[in-house]
């Protein structure tokens, strides 16, 4: 017995990657984003799919996750989103062939002295203020790379800080800004293959070049990057990848004025039915869903969470008149009959993103995947 598993729908993947492929048109290489875990879906299954699906590379955060692709057989090119911090990231480089961002002479320098021969990435900071060079710095740094004698500068490349807000000028201004730097390097005699800038909120949501690559990753998982994007006809058409289900552990009436869970923030408002679902916030279901609005389904209703998720187990309210037994069906995010349950629903009761609620679905929750 399972206390709680989600199902990863691999014909939604392929779904996702065509409506991504229609969003961009036909010159883009796709380089699919399969960092933590594949948005907690699962790296290298997701990978499999999505590089016979269309995408012609991958996206990783830590070197490791890039090695584990490897490991699992993983051919194509794999881009590692920031510099190596360590040797121990060096040596994965090298060892796996990773193609690396570089956007320090120190970073610069640490792959040059492994002698191997290695593609990177230049970024360029044009806003998010995370990683990247400063555009001032980018000839510089490109000169550098080129007077490393087995360093390739592959890729140039920015990372967009507002896109999921259509209206926010700021973005235009980052594209202005990388493609300002673009055309110095060009002016310089630089021939970078690959420029990319864009992300899943970017892609659907801004006008102008994709360049030769996007790097899609919530919408491969088939959730709007923001809610405000979700009506927009493309988002609209993206399919949920991940549900989430477990089953009723126990069932029991509880008379009106009950309080239920730790600390009983909440009380039963009628005699009812309670019944308790073996999924608690070790599991990722966030502690404070219960305490704004939060709901499972059970029988295709929606039903409230009573009080506090606990750390292994939550209970909820199936109503005076439910019929529910113990071992019956409970969906956590996904569909159950005409209900639905999305992650950003859970997100925006629980004031977070649909991107931390995917990523924090923890290990005890087994991964199936299905239609692969
Ligand atoms: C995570 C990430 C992406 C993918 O972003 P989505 O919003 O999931 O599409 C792309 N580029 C970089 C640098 C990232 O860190």
């Amino acid at each position: 017995m399972t206390r709680s598993w989600v199902d990863i729908d691999h014909a939604a993947i392929r779904h996702n990657l065509a409506v991504i492929r229609r969003a961009v048109g036909p010159g883009p290489q796709l380089c699919a984003v399969v960092k933590a875990d594949g948005y907690g879906h699962g790296a290298l299954e997701v990978a499999q799919t999505a590089l016979a699906a269309g995408a012609s590379s991958l996206a990783v955060a830590h070197a490791h996750e890039g090695a584990a692709l490897r490991v699992g057989g993983v051919e194509a090119v794999i881009l590692l989103l920031s510099e190596p911090v360590d040797a121990d990231e060096v040596r994965a480089v090298v060892a796996h062939g990773l193609q690396s961002a570089v956007y320090t002479e120190a970073g610069i320098d640490a792959l040059a002295a492994t002698g191997a021969k290695l593609d990177v990435h230049l970024k360029v900071d044009t806003g998010m203020r995370r990683v990247g060079a400063e555009a001032s710095d980018v000839l510089v740094l490109a000169e550098r790379i080129r007077a490393a004698q087995h360093l390739r500068l592959q890729g140039l490349w920015t990372h967009c800080a507002v896109a999921d807000e259509p209206e926010n000028d700021f973005t235009a201004l980052q594209f202005a800004r990388f493609a300002e730097v673009v055309n110095r390097l060009e002016a310089a005699g630089f021939v970078v293959p690959v420029r990319h800038v864009r992300n899943s909120a970017a892609l659907f949501a801004h006008p102008g070049s994709h360049f030769e690559l996007v790097r899609p990753g919530i919408a491969i998982y088939g959730v709007a990057p923001a809610p405000a994007l979700a009506c927009r006809a493309e988002v609209a058409d993206l399919v949920p990848v991940l549900s989430w289900y477990s089953q009723l552990s126990m069932v029991k009436r509880v008379p009106a004025g009950e309080g239920v869970s730790y600390g009983h923030h909440r009380r039963t408002e009628r005699d009812t039915v309670v019944a308790t679902v073996p999924v608690g916030y070790a599991d990722g279901l966030p502690r404070s869903w219960g305490l704004n609005g939060g709901v499972v389904l059970v029988g295709g209703r929606r039903c409230p969470i009573l009080g506090v998720v606990t750390m292994d187990q939550v209970m909820i309210d199936c109503g005076p008149d439910a019929e529910v037994l113990r071992g019956d069906q409970v969906v956590l995010i996904g569909r159950q009959g005409q209900a639905e349950i999305t992650a950003t629903e859970v997100a925006t009761g629980t004031d977070t993103t649909a991107y931390e609620i995917l990523t924090r679905i923890g290990p005890r929750v087994l991964r199936r995947h299905v239609n692969r």
